[in-house]
């Protein structure tokens, strides 16, 4: 179910005219989240009070200020790990349940200055570790589809959000997947941008060499208006790069003649459901009699890409997350005696069980012994992983792949087994390793549940995603 029948610019376009106010598409919006939301806890929080007062204010402004602001009057949703200033930002751990920011992450200021309300917080996977959504600490999202299933992860709040017509858009994290595996499983669209291309200001880091914050919306041309008003030059960030994204409208000229778009064998291999398979050849299908060529690629070391991925990410989250020691901020345990108590009581109760499982992998590779046989060997692979997507995008402008083995699976299928878990991230993770874009659209349905199609491009070239994602989007209404 989708918020809006219209992309979100038509729907500004029609505030700014006065034939709808932001009050009553936000209104809305809280509407539909306070009788679904108990079903699927897709937010931790909502500020309806607050969101209802900006509305308001927005409505109140003189029309040329309004026209200024690509997003004016519409509702957003924020993944919990992404500060907002005096609303509290838990990352779904108890860690942090009682951290209230004192600032607002740079893309939470562009959203605003763009003109959208956020309406509320997103559920998560704690620190947005996990493909389910189900290591929250504050309960499971369901999936808005089907919720005997889970929504993906780790931004299944914010896919489920969109999903279920509670928002028009909503931000999400991607460090290997976070962003395109729950759209995927949601039937939206998700964008994880270049690695930085938006900046990470705010967002609390997981792995910071591979996260990303992009949008998830129900319409490839919103992703595409999101990305413009996210990516931002911000010196905040030391890794953002000057590179603000222009939503140029020929991008969705649904002109494919001569588009290239690699086939790589690897992606199509053993361990892929058919229900996936099917739906992505299908859609190939389309687009090559709307005249593009699929040229077969090959990537060779993506069978080293999970084993990479969990030794960097891992080894990365460890670094990042001894910042949780009960001083600065955040929960403290104050039952030991002593400082050193104090400390491990912290974290052991603070922290969950696959959150402390990842500090002590990314500590054990790190560690004097085995840095050279882990830390530093995945570091190389990674290099061999990106140098594969550079031969591929020799010879095409896309490339394109499931998101997941399969569609979105039940809840409580895959928690006893984490390899099991680690495994379904296998078509994403490698993206995130060599820092380019992909894009998760829905391209069909299998038993009822949605299939999702990823486009990868190479460094910068998300034009070329959106144009092959809005393609598709279109063929797929047209069929
Ligand atoms: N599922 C992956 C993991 O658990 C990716 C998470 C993410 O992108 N934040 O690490």
């Amino acid at each position: 179910m989708r918020f809006l029948s219209d992309t979100i610019s038509e729907t500004v376009r029609n505030i700014h005219s006065g034939e709808i106010t932001s009050t009553s598409i936000v209104k809305r919006s809280l509407d539909t989240i306070a009788r679904g939301n108990e079903n699927l806890n897709a937010f931790l929080s909502v500020q309806s009070d607050h969101a209802l007062k900006r509305a308001s204010e927005l409505d109140g402004l003189p029309a040329d200020q309004k026209k200024s602001m690509p997003l004016f009057g519409i509702p957003v949703a924020i993944k919990d790990n992404i500060c907002t200033k005096g609303v509290p930002t838990t990352c779904a751990s108890h860690m942090l349940s009682n951290f209230v920011p004192p600032y607002d992450a740079s893309v939470v200021e562009f959203l605003l200055n763009a003109g959208a309300v956020p309406v509320g917080k997103t559920n998560l996977d704690e620190f947005a570790m996990g493909s389910s959504t189900e290591n929250s600490r504050f309960g499971i999202t369901r999936n808005p589809v089907d919720p005997s299933k889970i929504p993906g992860g780790s931004s299944g709040g914010s896919a489920a959000a969109v999903g279920a017509g509670f928002v028009p858009a909503a931000l999400g994290s991607d460090t290997g997947g976070s962003i395109r595996q729950p759209a995927s499983h949601c039937g939206v669209v998700g964008l994880k941008p270049t690695y930085g291309r938006v900046s990470r200001y705010g967002l609390v880091a997981f792995a910071s060499s591979l996260d990303q914050i992009g949008p998830i919306t129900s319409d490839v041309r919103d992703a595409g208006l999101l990305l413009e008003v996210l990516s931002q030059v911000d010196s905040r960030d030391s890794t953002c790069a000057r590179k603000p994204f222009s939503n140029n409208q020929d991008i969705y000229s649904l002109d494919t003649r001569g588009l290239r778009i690699g086939l790589p064998a690897e992606y199509f291999g053993e361990g892929l459901s058919d229900d996936v398979r099917l739906p992505i050849m299908n859609l190939l299908d389309m687009l090559k009699e709307r005249g593009a060529q699929a040229v077969p690629v090959s990537l060779p070391n993506l069978r080293f890409a999970i084993a990479t991925y969990y030794i960097i990410c891992t080894a990365e989250a460890s670094s990042n997350l001894a910042r949780y020691d009960g001083v600065k901020y955040g929960f403290r345990d104050t039952r030991g005696k002593t400082l050193t108590d104090m400390y491990s009581l912290t974290r052991q109760n603070g922290l969950g069980d696959e959150v402390k499982r990842r500090i002590m992998l990314g500590t054990y590779v790190l560690s004097s012994g085995y840095y050279d046989a882990y830390y530093l060997k995945a570091a190389k692979v990674r290099t061999l992983i990106a140098q594969d997507f550079n031969a591929a995008f020799e010879k095409c402008d896309v490339i394109i792949s499931p998101v997941s083995t399969t569609p979105a699976f039940s809840i409580g299928e895959k928690t006893e087994d984490p390899l099991q878990m680690y495994l379904t991230d296998i078509y994403t993770v490698s993206a995130n390793l060599a820092g380019i874009p992909g894009i998760s659209v829905p391209c069909g349905t299998a038993g009822g549940l949605p299939v999702g199609v990823q486009f990868i491009s190479s460094h910068w070239r998300e034009d070329l995603l959106l144009k092959v994602g809005y393609a598709s989007q279109v063929a797929l209404e047209n069929r």
